[in-house]
């Protein structure tokens, strides 16, 4: 039993030390250090992009090393931290490999880790003032640097950092349906090669995937503009509350035009496609949607010279989201999304006792709970502020630069393969390529054959996707290029391995 003011009680465990916490620096310095060399042996112990072997491996050798059952006794410290962490990147499809690209899954830089570390020794959280005034004012910087960047008026703009780009877009859709679209129901218009989290988006704010219209592309995988004309034509003729079009209701007074939302993408998932910006945006003005660009990918661009003219017509958007984690060489998650005008954030205004106190707020505190879906939030914002504070714009669109380029080579080399096709020249640092064989069906097949035989030797991690349509022949093998490290000889080995898997 406690007693106050009696000093000869103890706490659970006697004279037991409790683990240190991270304000011991020699502890936390020597912890790091352990982890730092662990990962490198687990690496060196893969020496490839993935580990070779049978898919379920990982799950064998993690059990074999920790136990299928839960441990009552500690093993240490040091022992669990080098043991575990060595058997994680032994184990892992390594990003910092040149031949890992098959996603939009990029290798880390040294100094958005460390400050990421940095981040988990404080483990501030963004839901209020008291938890991280300092991670807060972060935050808001690196808001006002990002609108800068897309070209927002800095006075007006706001955003929220996010888990990614299927929050952003969640986030955005939500604050559409319950500020702008003001009762009325909420449409949603994007392109076939829109990313799929915006219907599922649309299915978890009770809208359901009816509630968005896919629109068609061109053969670059562009959403085409004429076809959202004819939607806003659609949209003035009657449709019942639900949305639902009921010819010859007008006379009953079931006339109700929906509020829309156009998501352009600028960088698609698969081709690096970029919607055309500035028609849309011409069509969003006219008709007054609310203009969403997923520029998850694309936003990238942003930082560089040579692509940034990319994106024009993007400062023209409503509500963008980027994500750092991408063409920003941040450890996951760096979401972000960017609101032309801050005031379209109040649906997520919310007052609770225990946060926000509204005369805590007045006295300077400020409420912090009213730009996220979350509650408690790490600052994601400090890794991407210290980067842009190291590299500057320059550093990072040099960064893109190399990308863009490392895509031109890998493109050049795989079109002068003559047992492969590619589908065109990269936008930004995607290269879609195949098998060069008449028979779709066979085609297909062998595009899973190759990825799944170079996966099984650790060679390679190759992408797979398939282009809108029906029936076969619309796979493809992707390569998605985010190494900047990568070198010309790099890309010439990854298309001759993907020559010799294809037999
Ligand atoms: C990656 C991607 C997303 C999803 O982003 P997350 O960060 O994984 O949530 C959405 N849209 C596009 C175009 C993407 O490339």
């Amino acid at each position: 039993m406690v007693v106050p003011g009696d000093d000869r009680v103890t706490l659970a465990g006697g004279a037991q030390p409790t683990p240190a916490f991270a304000d011991d620096p020699p502890r936390l310095a020597s912890l790091l250090s352990l982890a730092v060399a662990a990962l490198d042996a687990g690496r060196r112990a893969r020496g490839g992009p993935v580990p070779a072997g049978a898919p379920g491996q990982p799950h064998a050798a993690l059990r074999a090393l920790a136990g299928d059952t839960l441990p009552q006794h500690g093993s240490g410290e040091e022992a669990a931290l080098h043991a575990l962490t060595q058997l994680l990147a032994e184990g892992h499809a390594d990003p910092t490999e040149p031949a890992c690209a098959a996603h939009l899954h990029c290798p880390p830089l040294a100094v958005a880790v460390a400050a990421d570390a940095a981040v988990s020794a404080l483990n501030p959280s963004l839901d209020s003032w008291d938890q991280g005034p300092s991670s807060a004012a972060a935050e808001e910087l690196l808001l006002r640097w990002l609108a800068e960047l897309a070209g927002f008026d800095v006075a007006r703009a706001g955003g929220t950092l996010t888990t990614g780009a299927s929050a952003s877009t969640l986030t955005a859709l939500l604050l559409a349906r319950d500020g702008f679209a003001s009762g009325r129901p909420l449409r949603i218009a994007c392109s076939e090669h829109a990313h799929f989290s915006v219907q599922r988006a649309a299915q978890i704010l009770g809208l359901g995937e009816q509630a968005v219209d896919v629109v068609p592309c061109d053969e670059q995988g562009r959403l085409a503009p004429e076809a959202l004309a004819a939607l806003a034509e659609a949209d003035r003729r009657p449709r019942d509350a639900a949305g639902v079009r009921r010819p010859g209701r007008e006379a009953a007074g079931a006339r109700v035009q929906p509020a829309r939302v156009v998501v352009a993408t600028a960088g698609t998932t698969d081709l690096g496609a970029i919607d055309p910006l500035p028609a849309i945006a011409d069509l969003a003005e006219q008709h007054r949607w609310w203009l969403h660009v997923d520029a998850a990918y694309g936003g990238g661009a942003l930082w560089s010279r040579v692509l940034r003219p990319l994106l024009r017509g993007l400062d023209r958007a409503t509500s963008v989201a980027l994500d750092a984690h991408k063409l920003g060489w941040q450890p996951a998650a760096c979401g972000v999304l960017l609101l032309a005008d801050r005031s379209a954030m109040a649906p997520l205004a919310r007052e609770v006792a225990y946060l926000n106190a509204a005369d805590d707020d007045a006295a300077g505190y400020e409420d912090r709970l009213g730009r996220s879906l979350r509650t408690t939030r790490r600052p994601d914002a400090f890794k991407l502020l210290v980067t842009i504070h190291a590299l500057g714009v320059g550093g990072l669109g040099l960064l893109v630069d190399r990308c863009h380029e490392l895509a031109r080579c890998v493109y050049d080399t795989a079109a002068a393969e003559p047992s492969l096709e590619v589908f065109g020249p990269p936008t930004l640092t995607t290269v879609l390529l195949r098998p060069r064989l008449d028979d779709p069906v066979a085609r297909d097949e062998r595009c899973a054959t190759i990825r799944r035989r170079l996966l099984a030797s650790g060679t390679a991690v190759v992408g797979r996707t398939e282009l809108p349509g029906d029936g076969p022949g619309r796979r493809w093998l992707k390569l998605t290029l985010l190494h900047p490290g990568a070198t010309v000889a790099d890309a010439q080995q990854l298309i001759s391995e993907i020559a010799r898997s294809n037999r």
